[in-house]
């Protein structure tokens, strides 16, 4: 399957890009293998293919067709979508703008495309911080991850944040009883949690890191074993990387089952058939790269 796959992406002269938190196998057979906003980036980069199969949920693809506009981005899992996207919804954001005018959007990327339009910065979870601080209003409504909001308002203290009630469900399910039973078991481990976690289990690792940030951490680190409390898939391309460390998932491995919904079958259907692709309205394209865009200015 895998061989078939590289034949008919030869062939189409089309690129694979996979999310860390894709199933090894996607993993291995993409182009490459990032976060959201890296992937969508790297996209720009490739100018010789104007065919993107995006292997990951569909906020992903859809950051990737925004900053694209003129190449076909598709999502082989059509149906894979992010829950914490999703609590976010158009007309609910509409509304609480309504009710503070003249207070900026920070979106986290976590958000569908019809979002980001109506945001003025959107962030990622590495430099959301930076944004918040670098954004000219004392106010800020921050958006969707409440978990990623209290950590930022931590690094912020100077400014007033309206916190978005959406949680990353994956995320959620590490506790801090699941903390200490690591740190017990494994007394030389470094533990790095992602910023979508619960603020008691912020509190209590050792690190607080995009899953970039996780891996950056990784190579220099002079630890020899390291728990991770993110998406369990992150675990395969930490490995790979560092093959002499050891990695462990906090507690029992966290799964997103939208990150697991693309298949090798359905990645080669998709690639053969171009089935699947990730349509927006011009006018979403221009404001959710305005938003895009923005975030640059502030980092
Ligand atoms: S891990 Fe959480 S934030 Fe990421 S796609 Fe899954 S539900 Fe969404």
């Amino acid at each position: 399957m895998i061989d078939e796959i590289r034949k008919i992406k030869e062939k189409k002269n089309a690129v694979i890009l996979a999310h860390n938190y894709q199933m090894p196998e996607i993993q291995d057979v993409a182009d490459f293998v990032g976060d959201s906003l890296e992937l969508a980036r790297k996209a720009t980069e490739i100018t010789d293919s104007g065919l993107i199969i995006f292997c990951g949920v569909r906020f992903m693809a859809e950051t990737a067709k925004i900053l694209n506009p003129g190449k076909k981005v598709f999502l082989p899992a059509f149906d894979a979508g992010c829950p914490l996207a999703d609590m976010a919804r158009v007309e609910d954001v509409m509304k609480l703008k309504e009710k503070n005018p003249d207070v900026p959007v920070v979106s986290y990327v976590n958000t569908s495309a019809d979002v980001k339009a109506i945001s003025d910065v959107c962030c990622t979870s590495s430099n959301a911080a930076t944004v918040v601080k670098n954004i000219p209003s004392d106010t800020v409504i921050f958006l969707p991850d409440r978990n990623l909001g209290y950590f930022v308002q931590k690094q912020v203290p100077e400014k007033k944040l309206i916190l978005w009630d959406g949680y990353c469900f994956v995320h959620r399910q590490f506790t801090i009883q699941d903390l200490k039973l690591a740190r017990k078991k494994y007394t030389d481990a470094e533990i790095m949690v992602h910023p979508e976690c619960n603020p008691e289990v912020q509190e209590a690792a050792d690190f607080v890191l995009s899953t970039s940030g996780m891996l950056k951490r990784a190579k220099i680190s002079d630890s020899k074993i390291f728990i991770i409390g993110t998406e369990e898939g992150l675990i395969h391309r930490l490995k790979k990387e560092n093959p002499y460390k050891e990695f462990f998932s906090l507690g029992s491995a966290r799964v997103c089952f939208n990150m697991k919904k693309t298949t090798l079958e359905k990645l080669k259907d998709c690639l053969e058939n171009e089935t699947d692709e990730i349509v927006l309205s011009e006018n979403v394209i221009k404001k959710a790269r305005s938003a895009l865009d923005a975030m640059l200015k502030y980092v």
